[in-house]
């Protein structure tokens, strides 16, 4: 009779923060769970995350890896050329990851791939292989629901539509009647995308199916009638989020003797936590648009503006790269000038974004929208102001407003008034009513990660379900 196999998952994200972070979080809970896992970067975001994490493995159970994105080491890997980067990741990193897998680096052998939503290549080594494949979305529901619904929308006519009237309603997504406008839906429906990304992210999305089960970053109570909306494509679904809270509460949040949060890419401003402790209770807005988006100098200047005239203290992540259009040096002496720290205001590169949510200053949070933002915002109870600008944002922001009524959404507008306005609506006017959603929102999902919790449950039928499929 044959030896059964030990388990070895390989886990597989996309290249970018906002996918990095919280698959890091599943693979430590995974080895947390007894099971080998391999965390597969690419050398160049491996480089980034190491010298500041831990000295050793945080697990004799995970090991972190690396393999070529195909891309030269001075590529800026940036939004505006990331065709550039999916090409490479079809190409070059697909023959890297074939490689990976069939030698020496992965033993004992891989028995089953964890592939982030977008990294179809994980799906197809693991087909060639032999090996199941899991897919792993890491934004919303309601966002994964609408892409599989978008073929739908085109065969009807509905998309695409011209972008000079996104006020006008958008009917036919099952499960949220009356509740879209046009400029609601993901930036791919917009025509202003170039072809190109849309075909490869909805390949992607097709592409997702040819796995054995989904795996999402959020949780039932959250999402659950997209969820069932879902359920009529993916017979095995597991929901097991707000990852990060899950992470915390089973004691893998953090790196052991480290304050860096997990998966960062960045170094952490800290000493915007001591600027913090000097605040009042609730009063600080904390500004960030994640890793990706970037702001022209006169949105920059529409924020800065609305943010002084509302009068509340600020703290706010501006990245060296945050700013379109300029040249770098004007825009390092922009960042700069801002960056002069007052009792009123801070800007830093980065912040540790959990960290601060959770602090007893910050009243608000003025976000981009990206699913791990929006989460890290429920689960620390901030309510948000949402200024999404790619992907999922533009829908997630729309289930914070009208769905949740967690926070309000200034979709694209951003002028000094509209800023302050939403500011004084959110801290001020609207603060009980938001805060009274906010609080059972934040309660739920502090639950969904309790010990009877609902993704406290899948993640335990998500490790038994590995070890059955890896026999
Ligand atoms: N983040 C952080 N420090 C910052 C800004 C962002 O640690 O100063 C983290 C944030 O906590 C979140 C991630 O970066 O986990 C951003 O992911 P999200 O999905 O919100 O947006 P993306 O960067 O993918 O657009």
């Amino acid at each position: 009779m044959e030896e059964p196999r030990e388990p070895h998952v390989l886990v597989l994200p996309f290249p970018a923060q906002g996918h990095i972070k919280p698959m890091l979080c599943l693979a430590k809970l995974l080895a947390a769970a007894g099971l080998r896992v391999t965390f597969l970067n690419t050398h160049h975001n491996h480089r980034r995350i190491l010298p500041r994490g831990p000295s050793s493995p945080p697990s004799s159970l995970l090991r972190l890896e690396s393999i070529s994105d195909g891309l030269p080491d001075d590529h800026p890997r940036s939004l505006e050329r990331i065709e550039e980067l999916l090409l490479s990741i079809k190409t070059a990193m697909k023959a890297a990851l074939r490689e990976f897998l069939v030698s020496k680096s992965a033993e004992p052998p891989v028995t089953c791939v964890i592939a982030d939503g977008i990294m179809s290549i994980g799906i197809d080594v693991a087909e060639e292989l032999s090996v199941p494949a899991i897919s792993f979305r890491t934004f919303s529901a309601c966002c994964l629901w609408t892409y599989f619904c978008i073929p739908t929308f085109i065969h009807e006519g509905k998309l695409p539509f011209p972008d000079d009237d996104l006020d006008k309603e958008f009917h036919g997504l099952l499960g949220a009647e009356g509740l879209l406008r046009r400029r609601d839906l993901p930036s791919i429906c917009r025509s202003a995308i170039a072809i190109n990304l849309y075909r490869y992210f909805m390949d992607e999305t097709i592409a997702m199916t040819r796995a054995c089960a989904l795996i999402l970053n959020t949780f039932d109570a959250l999402e659950a009638p997209m969820l069932s909306h879902l359920a009529t494509i993916f017979t095995d679904i597991y929901t097991i989020g707000p990852l990060h809270a899950l992470a915390v509460k089973s004691h893998v949040g953090h790196f052991s003797g480290r304050s860096e949060s997990v998966g960062s890419l960045q170094m952490e401003d800290r000493s915007c936590m001591v600027w913090l402790n000097s605040q009042a209770s609730r009063s600080v807005v904390y500004v960030s648009f994640g890793s990706l988006v970037k702001i022209t100098v006169d949105q920059l200047m529409e924020f800065w503006h609305g943010l002084v005239n509302c009068g509340r203290p600020f703290l706010w992540v501006l990245r060296e790269d945050a700013i379109l259009g300029e040249n770098e040096e004007k825009a390092r002496s922009l960042l700069s000038e801002l960056k002069v720290v007052s009792e009123r205001r801070r800007v830093v590169d980065w912040a540790p974004q959990e960290e601060v949510l959770a602090h007893a200053a910050v009243g608000g949070f003025l976000t981009h929208s990206g699913w791990n933002s929006t989460l890290e915002g429920i689960v620390a109870g901030i309510p948000m102001i949402c200024w999404p600008r790619i992907a999922d944002q533009q829908i997630n922001s729309r289930w914070v407003s009208e769905v949740w009524k967690i926070g309000l959404d200034m979709k694209d507008t951003c002028d000094r008034s509209t800023v302050e306005t939403m500011v004084r609506l959110l801290m001020d006017d609207k603060k009980e009513e938001i805060m009274k959603s906010m609080a059972r929102i934040s309660a739920l999902s502090s639950d969904s990660v309790g010990p009877e919790g609902s993704s406290s449950k899948n993640l335990e039928r998500l490790v038994k379900n590995i070890r059955k499929i890896c026999q």
